[in-house]
């Protein structure tokens, strides 16, 4: 392949678009015409006041996000959002939380110091492999806000309707599915994504939420960094930003754009996950670990059903070049995430070598 890259199905920090890399690679010597890089010019200046303002303008553009949302560029990744949530949401002290995995489990966890939080439904009883009934959840009446986590990265699983959220908040945690198919942003009161699993470099999370849920009367004690408001009201630049970050970012934001945006990106990554899929589906070794309307397009678990056979799968395939599919502990077995940037080809080729292992070795 060029430039000797191998496929990386890592779930995170992720595979880049390479046309997005190799931009970003002209343009590191001198920048705009700057004649430095973008890590060595300050926040303040005109280059990178332009640099961020455009990276904001084309997401926007790309997920047609209502001007009632503020768009917010935070440092701590999706993990500092766990508190941050209860931190800024609660107003009566409780919210309602669904548990599909690791990831809504920890964000339930941290918001537990906060307040009071109500597991309104969980797929624990199943190891998570599904997503469980959201049509009538028993959601109480203080709750200041419904957390779901929309793309289970480590399990796998994703939302085919959203909950309902009878009236109430509906926040989102989207870091492993963020601009891989369309959003309806007015459905949501914040979304929110670690730009590391399907954007750009780590280190930063975008968040995306509605105006009006940006309280100045939060706790007096809730740190100034910590605060919506105070990222809202200076346009993510309070302090030094993640500049590299959001400058990558920007970079992919257009290259979405020029590939045709969100409704051309979500037909290629389903085409891409159906290539895995089928293949799991028609094969006698290996199989899927989701039950299959929870099915997520980003992050594909399968195993074996044997542990040393599993680990055999991901030495063979990593001695053909493809990295990153052992899964995690929780789950075992292999993990593929075909992020965005993924192409076709690299799952085809996937697809390939491990019907070569199941005729060979299986
Ligand atoms: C990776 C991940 C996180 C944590 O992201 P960090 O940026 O490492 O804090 C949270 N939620 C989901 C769904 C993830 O995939």
């Amino acid at each position: 392949m060029k430039y000797d890259r191998i496929y990386n199905f890592s779930a995170g920090p992720a595979i880049m678009p390479e046309p997005v890399l190799e931009e970003i690679r002209d343009e590191l010597m001198n920048c705009r015409g700057s004649g430095m890089s973008v890590m060595e010019m300050s926040h303040r200046s005109k280059v990178f006041e332009e640099i961020i303002k455009e990276a904001e303008a084309d997401l926007r553009a790309l997920m047609g996000i209502p001007e009632n949302y503020k768009v917010l560029f935070i440092q701590g990744g999706a993990t500092l959002q766990f508190a941050m949530i209860p931190m800024n949401l609660m107003k009566n002290g409780a919210a309602a939380y669904i548990e599909t995995g690791a990831w809504s489990k920890k964000a339930l966890q941290e918001a537990g110091k906060y307040g009071r939080v109500d597991v309104a439904a969980s797929s624990k009883d199943r190891n998570y492999s599904y997503i469980p009934d959201c049509s009538d959840l028993p959601i109480a009446e203080d709750a200041d806000y419904i957390y779901i986590c929309q793309n289970e990265t480590i399990h796998g699983t994703t939302y085919r309707t959203l909950p309902n959220a009878k009236g109430k908040v509906l926040v989102s945690d989207q870091s492993s599915m963020f601009l891989s198919q369309p959003c309806h942003v007015s459905e949501f009161g914040m979304i929110y994504a670690g730009v590391q699993k399907n954007v750009g470099p780590a280190g930063m999370v975008i968040a995306i939420i509605r105006g009006d849920l940006i309280r100045e009367d939060v706790d007096e004690k809730v740190p100034t960094y910590l605060r919506y408001a105070t990222h809202a009201g200076s346009d993510s630049l309070y302090n030094t930003p993640n500049c590299w970050s959001i400058y990558c970012c920007g970079k992919v934001f257009k290259y979405l754009q020029r590939i045709g945006g969100l409704t051309e990106m979500c037909r290629r990554n389903e085409e891409k996950a159906k290539v895995l899929y089928d293949f799991l589906d028609s094969s006698k070794l290996f199989k899927g670990t989701v039950e299959k309307e929870f099915r997520s397009m980003m992050n594909v678990p399968f195993v074996t059903g044997d542990k040393d056979l599993d680990a055999k799968v991901v030495a063979y395939t990593k001695a053909a070049g493809f990295e990153n599919l052992k899964g995690h502990r929780s789950v075992g077995g292999l993990r593929a995430s075909i992020f965005n940037a993924m192409p076709k080809e690299g799952v085809e080729a996937l697809v390939d070598c491990l019907k070569e292992f199941e005729r060979t070795q299986g």
